[in-house]
């Protein structure tokens, strides 16, 4: 079982992320940038619906909208039967390498997870699954989250719940402004309520930020931007958000919206400037992902 997986894994790049190739509804396998080896995805969107629409986003069919009910009992069997799948990659014996262990279990997908009306319930999923199999210590789980939602009365006790487990917080952070958020991301927010729940997010769990960086009628961030956007991390800093780095990414996968032939990945030099801008302002440790 364990060569099948390897060999379905190695098929894969990190600039591939299908989660068709699994077979199964909710449950499928990445090499992810952001974890340096495997990640475990739970899809809690299979109807492609979320509530914005990111210009890079990579789903096909992506539309507006919220998750479907999850039968749980099905999202269990999946993702025992993915960990069994992958318990050889991270067992001491082998050495395939580092990039085949899995570094994590990450509610990600085709949509906002905290969108769905099952995220707290697949959070509990999620929990019980790896106590059972004894990866309470090695395998975090993750919420990778556009953020909108989080102040949700809903959605923070699960946030609460996974800060209580070990879990970490992805939170999505493009561009500040409303105008700039509008274009990358199609969605209208405030900075105030952004930082708010960014506060509120970081409370629950150890939260990074994640960004993305590219060109589109030039960068996604122009200078005034990136100004912008060191202030609001050195002011949610100060306000007391506990934020443990931000994770900066070009584009490297292929977006499937209409916007996809004007997306332009920029140099990795300009990204690493701006990781040292952020850095020089925040002191936050900043890993870029051209
Ligand atoms: S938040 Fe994620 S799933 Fe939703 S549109 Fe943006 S990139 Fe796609």
């Amino acid at each position: 079982m364990i060569r099948w997986w390897l060999g379905t894994l190695m098929a894969l790049s990190t600039k591939d992320h299908p989660r068709e190739r699994s077979g199964w509804t909710y449950v499928y396998s990445v090499l992810s940038r952001r974890t340096g080896g495997v990640s475990v995805g739970i899809n809690l969107h299979p109807n492609k619906a979320c509530n914005w629409r990111c210009v890079y986003c990579q789903v096909p069919g992506l539309q507006l909208g919220v998750g479907p009910a999850i039968d749980l009992g099905l999202l269990e069997r999946e993702l025992e039967a993915e960990l069994e799948r992958s318990s050889g990659a991270n067992s001491p014996g082998v050495t395939e390498g580092p990039t085949l262990r899995v570094g994590d279990i990450a509610f990600s997908g085709d949509g906002e997870p905290t969108n769905s009306p099952d995220f707290a319930a697949a959070v509990e999923v999620g929990l019980s699954v790896r106590a059972r199999r004894g990866l309470e210590q090695a395998v975090p789980l993750v919420l990778i989250t556009n953020g909108s939602l989080v102040d949700r009365p809903k959605v923070r006790p699960a946030l609460e719940r996974l800060g209580g487990h070990g879990g970490r917080v992805w939170f999505k952070l493009d561009a500040v402004s409303e105008a700039a958020v509008g274009r990358m991301n199609s969605t209208r927010q405030a900075p105030e309520r952004v930082q708010a729940r960014l506060l509120e997010a970081s409370r629950a769990c150890p939260t990074w930020i994640q960004t993305m960086l590219l060109a589109f009628d030039g960068p996604s961030m122009d200078e005034r931007e990136r100004e912008r956007y060191c202030e609001f991390l050195h002011q949610s800093l100060s306000g007391g958000a506990q934020l443990r780095g931000v994770h900066l990414y070009g584009l490297a996968r292929q977006s499937h919206q209409p916007e996809a032939p004007q997306l332009r990945a920029l140099p990795s030099e300009e990204l690493h400037a701006f990781a040292r801008q952020i850095h020089r302002h925040t002191g936050l440790e900043v890993q870029v992902h051209p």
